[in-house]
């Protein structure tokens, strides 16, 4: 069998356009505009990259982007102040405190200052109960953007066995979560995992976020499953610098009926998510309807 590939870089502009049409809906209808803030503290180069992406794609759908760049010495106080008057902006729907922060910094505590309504990277402890108790809740990026993927491929996802190799507080849980909520029975493995290649052999989705270059072979993917490669490991193969995901994408690509390929798989789909995600806290503060599929 080989593989259909599932083209997160297409999904991700379809995604991307629905956004923008509902954006201009809501502007021209109720004069309403979704802002996004992304508050970014500190020089790291890849987060500076990352905050620069977010802000041309918000641009490009039609909402605005407000940027706060903070020194990295801006103290625990200062940035909280900064999160309760973003909290208090009606223009601001959407918060993101890009991560990591400085070390003299504590990420719980400020990611919890955000108001949960305006959280959407879905971090926040109140979204995660939410998500947990299976009720309505700003969901992770990453994980709703496989969500999706799967939704499309599957149509119904309920009764397959999911298993989730990683268990983060931003990828392994909530994805685990979603697929409970879609009516699959779920594992999630870790490091201490036992037989991990027995496990997943078992699985008909298997989605993969652990941050080790190839760990998964073709032999551990049982014939025809759906593979979510959420892994993005930098690689120096042939004197080239290379990106690619956790499995082993030739050999799981033989035997698996569906594949998402490293780049272009996961990657351009998280950040079409939290436009998405902005869009619906903007359509909630407003007491409007949430724009169909973009949501969990
Ligand atoms: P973390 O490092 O937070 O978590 C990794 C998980 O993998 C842990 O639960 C760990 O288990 C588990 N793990 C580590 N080694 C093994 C092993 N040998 N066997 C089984 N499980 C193992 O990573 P993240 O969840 O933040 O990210 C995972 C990957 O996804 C990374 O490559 C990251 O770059 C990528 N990523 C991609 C995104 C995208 O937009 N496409 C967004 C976010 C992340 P334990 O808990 O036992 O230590």
């Amino acid at each position: 069998m080989v593989a259909k590939v599932i083209d997160g870089k297409a999904f991700a502009a379809k995604v991307r356009a629905q956004v923008a049409a509902h954006v201009a809906r809501l502007r021209e209808e109720q004069g309403l505009q979704p802002g996004l803030a992304v508050v970014l503290v500190g020089e790291d180069p890849a987060s500076q990259v990352y905050v620069r992406n977010k802000h041309a794609s918000t641009v490009e759908v039609g909402m605005a982007s407000f940027e706060h760049r903070l020194p990295a010495e801006t103290s625990e106080a200062d940035l909280l102040a900064r999160i309760a008057r973003l909290n208090a902006d009606p223009a601001v729907h959407g918060i993101l405190v890009q991560l990591p922060l400085p070390k003299h910094l504590d990420s719980d505590l400020v990611i919890n200052a955000i108001a949960p309504a305006k959280d959407v990277d879905g971090f926040h402890i109140s979204n995660v109960g939410l998500l947990g108790t299976g009720q309505k809740s700003m969901v992770p990026c990453t994980p709703l953007g496989c969500l999706m993927m799967l939704r499309d491929h599957h149509g119904s996802l309920a009764g397959l066995n999911a298993v989730v190799v990683g268990r983060s507080n931003i990828v392994g849980k909530p994805m685990a979560q979603l697929l409970l909520g879609d009516s699959c029975t779920v594992t999630i493995a870790h490091s201490r995992t036992k037989d991990l290649a027995a496990v997943c052999r078992g699985a008909d989705i298997l989605v993969a976020a652990v941050g080790r270059p190839e760990m998964i072979p073709g032999d551990w993917v049982k014939p025809g499953a759906t593979v979510i490669d959420v892994g993005i490991n930098r690689i120096e193969r042939d004197g080239k610098a290379r990106l690619v995901g956790d499995v082993h994408y030739e050999s799981a690509a033989a035997v698996a009926g569906a594949i998402t390929p490293v780049p272009g798989g996961v990657g351009p789909m998280t950040i079409a998510c939290l436009l998405a995600n902005t869009l619906t806290a903007c359509c909630r503060a407003g007491g409007l309807p949430e724009p169909e599929g973009l949501t969990a």
